[in-house]
């Protein structure tokens, strides 16, 4: 019989991977990779919790709404304006896919130009190492852990200066600095929105 072999794909950019060992199977390309899909669950839980809130506020009927169906009921009794609220429910419900999978990717949008915004425009100094021990990283990524062993890196400072001494000669590679950045990002995007 003939084994079946089994393609994985990337859990975030998709590409298939080529599985080096039996062992454990490789599920992200590169702790690059693996970085950006855990802020992605992270960001979609921020972006669901906002969405709700809008629904929520979307369920109730407008001051204006209200109005005229008290003057429906005083005109033409309750059983009409029963009638007419319940249509305007129905209106409302049949549109919500539409509007929330707008909204939901225009949040994701905005939410994506401000990370990006923020993180461009920010040259302060931070307590990275210290946002790092309080934000435990998934374990293959071991970056933060040799970051965090590192005495060079002082507890607060900027993020050029960090950059500026992630080189090659104090044994860190490409795929080190782009974690770096993304890890950056996530401590500027954390409490902002
Ligand atoms: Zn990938």
């Amino acid at each position: 019989m003939i084994e079946t072999e089994q393609v994985i794909r990337c859990g975030h950019c998709k590409k298939p991977i080529i599985q080096k060992s039996k062992q454990r199977p490789r599920l992200y390309c590169n702790d690059v990779c693996r970085q950006l899909d855990y802020r992605r669950r992270r960001r979609e839980r921020t972006q669901a919790e906002l969405l709700h809130t809008v629904k929520v506020r979307w369920g109730g009927y407008l001051p204006a709404t209200q109005q005229l169906l008290n003057e429906i009921m005083q005109g033409h009794g309750e059983p009409l304006a029963v009638r007419v609220a319940a249509t305007i429910a129905s209106e409302v419900a049949a549109d919500l896919p539409t509007k929330g999978a707008a909204l939901e990717e225009q949040l994701k949008q905005d939410l994506e130009e401000r990370l990006e915004e923020l993180y461009r425009t920010d040259t302060e100094r931070h307590h990275f190492k210290k946002w790092l021990q309080q934000h435990p990283q998934p374990n293959d990524v071991d970056f933060a852990k040799r970051f965090l062993a590192d005495s060079r890196f002082q507890p607060y400072q900027s993020r050029s200066w960090h950059i500026a001494r992630l080189t090659d000669r104090q044994g860190y590679t490409d795929e080190d600095r782009a974690v770096f950045v993304e890890l950056w990002k996530d401590m500027l995007f954390e409490g902002r929105f």
